[in-house]
Order: structure tokens, then sequence, then C-alpha cells
């Protein structure tokens, strides 16, 4: 008797056992394959996960499975065997975490093969570039593109290296330089063009670090500030896995508003660079996962879930930015890919790199115990010089003022010499809060337990957390008082301040409201590289992995927030954050300047951070969590959970007394979550804290099962893993 042991997508943490589908052959049967099963009044798309003699369940009341989909496995045995160890460290159903791992397509059901695509070819070899207009330097790059890949390249995988690509097309078809057609996502030979590079001994020594444990097992922490030449050192020990015929999974943490990233690996390896990101459609993901797979792509650039990405030839994965809160997925199966990076690597015996100008506080304390290999560019590369910073004590500035002398006199300078300005606050739209001075009340959003944002350019207020808009008030509330008063600077104020300040300053806003059209951060991108810009204004954005050479003077309006932030995290994240920003200055040859705004200018860490530098910054800040034994000195897991009506304290309570008492767990609260009402949903939690990770591991997987399930009308609940913040 064969039984078969299937994971369905079900929040359920055990397999499901069927009855092979009725006339197949047993033997066609191999782990890794989907079939299709009955599953209540409903079919599903599962996994077989093994061929069993026997189950635990009669087996006359087992049905059997309606289909097999697939000839041959869609994961190996070493996918499942990820996949399994994820499910049992993230405590989350194995059904739910291959659905995750796995395309949209492949969940569908939809057959496990590449279909041509309509993509763009060339019409003709001989290209007379010299033919085309003087200023068509788009369309002189798409040719050059495409004549690198003589199968053709879809639209998606042509506007991921040349940004915003569609005019130069149509004029490009129009003329009859290029063709439409059907094409074969296939990668042709692989044609690396050496680096014209001489590596400075900083990064020699990485790479020979790196390129002698290729075949074994090898953490790294790349440590380098910005600048300092790491895409360079990725790229040549990329190169040389290559060379060994294996395969590199690339990490970023937003791709789509970096797409000179994967330019640049493809103009150094002239190959289609295989990429992974929610702009790509269904059908595009799906070729990028089955290439990926079958060992054709060498390269795959992805965020986050690209890390599921299955590799014919693993034979290294980097994760760019690693201290980025955008790898750690925030909801339902909340898992860090940094982390499954690293277990990843360690599971196929090759190198994991994690890259940072900022490494978080944890992979700094995993280099210190040698758990990671600290590998560090201290110099930044060429010629460009570290930015000089100065702290304004915005106590000593006019009333109402939202830039200082200082900035403003920095400003004028930069504009005098045409450099541009780039200018950081944490907040988009107007102002922060509405209010009225006479009887104090400040708008709410009815929703949530948070403030609503006044927008001035759609002139509504706005709630940034569940999204609810609504107009403005014309008197308050409360007091039917008139002034109402709005208070906090947001991108929005700043842009107008600027414009009175310096009308003829041409000035430029990015936020996530500026910039979601379609290829809108492209045209802003490519604006600013062409010098049309001087003042550039933007959110956290802006510090996401952006060369912008002619910046030379960046202005951090308000660095306070971070400083003063509720969560355990908050410091580290406000001294990555300004690192960052701060790193966007001066990247070529002018010096850059930095000048930081606040109203706490003695506050240890700030000056810490910058007299002292980060890693100075980030000593200290790990002593601080070493006090509050809070991560990495100890290990955490979140017990969330959500209510219609009221915090659900009592459920949390009840879920505490289910528990096992232990010596080496401490449970605290429940406590209502910081945001306490979010979107209509009222938020409490229960933190679990240990010294040893299996401790607290062993103790979840006890008490999990205890608990009563999730239940989307009374109280719905999920378990965080090495939660990120204790929101
Ligand atoms: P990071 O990834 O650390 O920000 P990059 O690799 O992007 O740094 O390098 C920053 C700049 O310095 C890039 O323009 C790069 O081409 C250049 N660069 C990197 N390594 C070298 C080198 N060894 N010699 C000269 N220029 C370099
Ligand atoms: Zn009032
Ligand atoms: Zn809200």
């Amino acid at each position: 008797m064969s039984i078969l042991q299937v994971a369905i997508p079900k929040p359920l943490h055990n397999y499901f056992d069927y009855l092979p589908p009725v006339g197949i052959d047993v033997n066609q049967l191999v782990p890794g394959m989907r079939l299709q099963v009955p599953f209540g009044k409903n079919r599903y798309i599962g996994i077989l996960i093994d061929v069993k003699k026997t189950s635990d369940f009669p087996v006359n009341r087992l049905r059997p499975a309606i289909k097999i989909i697939d000839l041959e496995p869609i994961l190996s045995t070493n996918d499942l065997k990820l996949l399994k160890w994820a499910a049992s460290y993230y405590h989350y159903p194995i059904g739910e975490v291959i659905k995750t791992a796995l395309p949209t397509a492949l969940n569908q059901g939809l057959p496990a093969n590449i279909k041509p695509l309509i993509g763009w070819k060339l019409a003709k070899t001989d290209l007379k570039l010299d033919s085309l207009p003087k200023n068509a330097s788009k369309q002189k790059e798409i040719l050059e593109l495409l004549q690198q890949h003589p199968q053709g390249l879809t639209q998606t995988v042509i506007t991921s290296s040349i940004p915003n690509p569609t005019s130069s097309l149509k004029t490009l078809h129009k003329k009859d330089w290029i063709t439409k057609e059907l094409i074969f996502p296939t990668l042709r030979k692989l044609v690396a063009k050496p680096s014209h590079l001489q590596l400075n001994p900083a990064q020699t020594e990485v790479l020979n670090q790196v390129c002698t444990s290729l075949h074994q097992f090898y953490p790294g922490l790349l440590d380098g500030v910005t600048g300092s030449g790491k895409t360079e050192v990725y790229l040549q020990i990329i190169q040389e896995v290559l060379n060994q015929g294996k395969q590199a999974i690339v990490l970023v943490p937003e791709i789509s508003l970096t797409p000179q990233t994967v330019r640049r690996f493809e103009q150094r390896f002239s190959i289609p660079i295989a990429t992974w990101h929610s702009k790509l459609t269904k059908t595009e993901r799906l070729h990028t996962w089955l290439l990926a797979k079958d060992g054709i792509a060498p390269i795959i650039i992805g965020t986050r879930s690209a890390i599921w990405i299955p590799l014919a030839q693993p034979g290294i994965f980097i994760v760019d930015e690693e201290h980025d809160s955008s790898y750690k997925q925030q909801d339902t199966f909340r898992y860090s890919a940094r982390d499954i990076a690293v277990v990843r690597a360690k599971q196929a015996q090759v190198p994991v790199l994690l890259g940072s100008a900022t490494p978080s506080l944890d992979s700094l304390y995993n280099a210190s115990y040698q758990r990671y290999q600290h590998l560090s560019l201290p110099e930044r590369a060429g010629t460009a010089i570290h930015p000089t910073y100065h702290i304004v004590d915005m106590r000593h500035q006019p009333r109402k003022e939202n830039l200082s002398r200082l900035l403003v006199t920095a400003i004028r300078q930069r504009l005098a010499t045409k450099q541009q300005i780039l200018l950081f606050i944490n907040r988009r739209g107007y102002a922060s809060t509405l209010t009225c001075y006479k009887c104090g009340w400040v708008a709410f959003c009815q929703h949530c337990d948070a403030r609503l944002t006044y927008h001035e350019t759609s002139k509504n207020l706005q709630c940034h957390h569940c999204g609810t808009m609504q107009s403005l008030y014309a008197q308050c509330p409360e007091c039917k008082h008139t002034k109402l008063y709005l208070l906090g600077q947001g991108t929005e104020r700043i842009e107008e301040d600027l414009r009175t300040k310096f009308p003829n300053a041409r000035i430029l806003r990015i936020d996530s409201d500026s910039t979601s059209r379609k290829n809108a951060m492209e045209e802003i991108l490519d604006k600013i590289h062409a010098g049309e810009i001087d003042i550039l204004i933007g959110t956290q954005m802006l510090a996401k992995g952006h060369h912008f050479p002619k910046v030379t003077l960046v202005g951090i309006i308000n660095v306070d927030s971070g400083l003063y932030g509720s969560d355990f995290r908050s410091s580290e994240r406000m001294a990555q954050l300004l690192v960052q920003v701060a790193g966007r200055a001066g990247r070529a040859n002018e010096p850059g300047e930095v000048i930081i705004q606040t109203y706490h200018p003695d506050h240890p860490l700030l000056t810490r951070l910058v007299h002292q530098g980060y890693p100075a910054f980030a000593q200290a800040a790990l002593k601080e969590r070493h006090k509050a034994a809070f991560p990495p000195y100890t290990y955490l897991a979140l017990l969330r959970a959500e209510s219609t009506s009221k915090p659900p304290i009592e459920f949390l309570e009840r879920a505490k007394q289910l528990a096992q008492q232990s010596e080496n767990v401490q449970l605290w609260g429940p406590v209502n979550s910081p945001m306490e009402k979010r979107a209509d949903w009222y938020r409490a939690q229960l933190l679990l804290q240990a010294l040893q990770r299996k401790h607290l591991h062993d103790f979840i997987a006890q008490w999990l099962p205890c608990l009563p399930a999730s239940d989307n009308q009374k109280v719905r609940w999920s378990l965080d893993i090495d939660p990120q913040d204790l929101f």
C-alpha cells in the first residue's frame, strides 16, 4: 500500500495523507511534485512530501489524490529540507511556507514550463549607431542591449536595466530598427567582461578570502562604508562563482527603485540578469524561477522572497544592505530573508555575504563572536572622501523656521556653485498634526491610534497606517473654534519653505506620493543625474542605494523621532538611516557636508555617531542592548493578537496560562500594543524572551498546539519569531 504525504496551503501544521490518483503508477511519484487533492469540499494544489507505507488514519477513510501535475519534481530534496526547516523555525504551517516559496503560477497549478512572451528583437544585424540623432542616447543604449541579446528581450527585462524605455522603443520600432515578436527567455552563453578596475588592497583581501572558501560554508559580514566598493567586490566574486559553473542569488531591498544595480551587473556580465520583484508579471516570475531552478540563469537579483528561488548549482548568496528592515516579512509568514540566506548557504556549503555600510547590531554581534567573518572595506574606493558633519541645535533657531540658518546658508552656497542638495525628512505629507490651540483637540484617525497627516497636494487628511482619507475640518469638532493649526513638518511643507526661500531653484520632492506613478522614480532619477534638479527633498526612499554623485550637501531636517522612538531598535534604525543618507553626498570628487538638525544636540548616541562614526555608535548601542537584555543578547518571540472589540488581553492571559512553567523562558505581558488600534483592530501582545534560542523554540513547540485557532471573527493571532519591532 502506498500512502502519499502531502503539504497543503492551509493554516495547519501537519501533512495530509492521500491514496495515489487512480490509474497512476506509484513509481512515477517523487517528492517535490505537485498534486491536485480534494480537501473538504474544495480542491487544492499540494506538494508531495513523501510516499509512505502506512498512515495513522484508517486507510479506507483516505481519499485518492485527483491528479499529478508535474512529471518531474519542482522542488528538490534540498529545497524541501530548507522549507521544512523554515516551517519548524518560524513555527509556521509547512503548506503555507511552501506557498510563499513558490511563484503564483505554480501555486495556481499552471504548468512548470517556459512559454514564449512578446518581446523586442533587433531587426537587422549591422547597426549603424552613428546614424542615430545625437540626443538619442536611450535609443542607442537599447540597441546595444539588444545586440547583446540576439534572442530578444521582454519590455520588463529591458526596463530593469534601462529605465522608462517605452517611447524610445516606439521610435525604434517605427524606424524599423527593432521588431516585436514572440521570444523564448533563454539565456545565451556567458561572456563576462573582465573588470578594468584595479581592486584596492582591502577589496583584494576580501576577494581572496571569499574565493578561497567557495566550497564551504563561509558566512561573511562585508562591512564597508558607502562607496567603498562593495558592489565591485560582489561582481568580482560572482565572476569567480560563474567561472566554476555555479549560480548566485543577490538580494537587494528595493529593486524597482534601483534599476542601476541590475544594469551594473548586466554591463559587467553581458547576460540578462534574471530578476525577481513585485513589478514582474506572474509569467515573468515563473520564468525567473524556472531558469534558476534549471541552472540556466547564472545570476538572480531580487527582493526578499527571491531567497526561496531554487538553484541547480548554488554558488553564493549575497544580501546587500543586510541591515534593511524590508528583509523581514511583516505579516503572515514573518521570515527574515537575511537569516534564511545564512541557513541556505550552510545547507549548500557555500559562502554567504552580508553587505552593508551600517551593519545590523545582530550581524556585528555575530561577527564579534566569529560566527561570521568580519570583512571590512574601511575607505571609499577611488578618490571620494568622507563627508563632514555639523549638528545644529534647533532650540537656538528662529521659531517657526524649519530650516536652520546654517542649512539655509549652505544651500545658498551650493546653488551658487551649481551643486546638488539633498534634504531628508522622515515624513511625507505637509503636517503631522492638526490641532486646536483653544481646547487642545488633535485630529486622530477613527480607525487607528494615530494622528492624521495633512497633505497639501490633495488638500486632505490621511492616515498613514490604514490609508483612510478625509477632508480638512472647518472648525474644531470639540469647541467649534474656527482657527486650527498644522504642526510638524513633512516633505510637502519643507518643499513649500524652499520654494519661498529659493524661488529660482529647481526643486523636486521624492516620497511615495510623488513616485507612485509607474516609472516615476526612473524619470526622477534621470532628471537628477542629468543635473536638471538643484534640491531634492525626500523620505527614506532616498537612502536606498542610489548614487547621486553631484550631491555635496545633505540636510537632515529632524533626527529626533529616531532618538526617542519607543522601540528597542529605534536608535539603531536612526543611525543607519542617517549614515545611509549622509553616504549619498560627495561620492565623486567634491567633498560632502552633512547638516543634522535636532532639539537634542547632546544625545549621547547622536554625538557618538557623528563624532566617532557608526562602529563606535554600534558598540555603545550593543552595550545598551546588553544591559537591557534585548537581542542579540537574548532571543525574542512576540505573540501578537488582535480583536475587533477591545485589545484581546484576556485571550493572551489564557494563552499565558496554557504555557508550561519554564525557568528558561520568560513571558512578559500581556500588554496593549504601542499602537493600540490599527485599521479597526485592537491589538495586544505577549513577549517571550530566552537566553538561548533552543529553549525558546522548544517552549514554543510545546505551547503553540495548545492555543485556540486564530479566528478572523473574534481574536486572530500570529507569532513573530525574532521580531524586528515590538509594535
Ligand atoms: P558600494 O557598493 O560600497 O557603495 P561601489 O562598488 O558602488 O561601492 O563603488 C563605489 C564607486 O567606486 C563606483 O563608482 C565604483 O565603480 C568605484 N570603484 C569601486 N572599486 C573601485 C576601485 N578598486 N578602483 C576605482 N574605483 C572603484
Ligand atoms: Zn477646540
Ligand atoms: Zn488609520
